[in-house]
């Protein structure tokens, strides 16, 4: 690996998003998806991990929509993100709701290198499918987290339903996306986030579906369909 490669970014992806990040808590721009799947991620979350009180770190938070709503819950949060726009929005974004969330700009990799076992909770939501080495990612969080903690991650399914949802229908159709936004090729099917996540000495304990309805636009929790948007909830076992 060259220099500038030496950490697990694509800089081309983060810019992406840097461009985007004055709209990020606009609920009617690019970012709508997040704004309309955030309730049902954290109630997910809430439910699972118990957040009040508890450590927790949200590995590429952006602008910050799950770190925010996690601490509104009372859980002292860490949002880490490479890009620095979406920080800045999400600095920001507190000014407003009086929350408090620690934004960094630090690779994962460093911050595991830094402060293994110092997290109750990690959570990555809609970021693996951007990196280039997603099982790096999986295994700075699995160092991130305590013994006995709980882990969460979601991405984008591989397979043609996944492409016709979430590129023709999210990036041309609906618009809902920008085009470019998603890389199919990135894309993750359950069993190799399973691989990297056994690789990584955690464990799956649940793996859920958020399905989008085109007729209605709603979206909803659907363990029976993870064809397209998924989520899994890992353990990682106590000493
Ligand atoms: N997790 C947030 C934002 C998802 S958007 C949410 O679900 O609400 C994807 C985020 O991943 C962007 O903010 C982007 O800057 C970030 N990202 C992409 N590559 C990254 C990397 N290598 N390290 C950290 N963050 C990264």
């Amino acid at each position: 690996m060259s220099k500038q490669h030496s950490i697990n970014v694509d800089h081309a992806e983060v810019s992406k998003f840097e461009q985007l990040a004055a709209r990020w808590w606009d609920p009617n721009s690019e970012f709508k998806p997040l704004h309309e799947i955030n309730p049902l991620r954290l109630g997910y979350i809430n439910d699972i991990a118990r957040l009040n009180g508890k450590r927790v770190l949200d590995v590429g938070c952006g602008g910050g929509i799950l770190s925010e709503s996690m601490a509104a819950l009372g859980a002292e949060v860490t949002g880490i993100d490479m890009g620095e726009a979406p920080l800045e929005v999400a600095r920001l974004h507190l000014l407003e709701s009086g929350q408090e969330v620690d934004y960094q700009r630090i690779p994962v990799e460093q911050l595991a290198a830094e402060q293994p076992a110092s997290f109750d909770v990690v959570t990555c939501m809609e970021m693996l499918e951007h990196v280039p080495d997603p099982s790096s990612v999986i295994r700075a969080c699995a160092t991130l987290t305590k013994p006995g903690g709980k882990l969460f991650f979601s991405t984008l399914n591989r397979n043609p339903k996944s492409y016709l949802f979430a590129i023709i229908g999210a990036e041309y159709l609906l618009r809902l996306l920008p085009k470019g936004t998603h890389d199919f090729a990135r894309f993750i099917r359950p069993s190799e986030l399973d691989q990297w996540i056994r690789q990584a000495s955690i464990r799956t304990e649940q793996i859920t579906g958020l399905v989008y309805n085109p007729l209605t636009g709603q979206y909803r929790l659907n363990p029976r369909d993870v064809d397209v948007n998924y989520m899994v909830c890992c353990s990682k076992d106590p000493d």
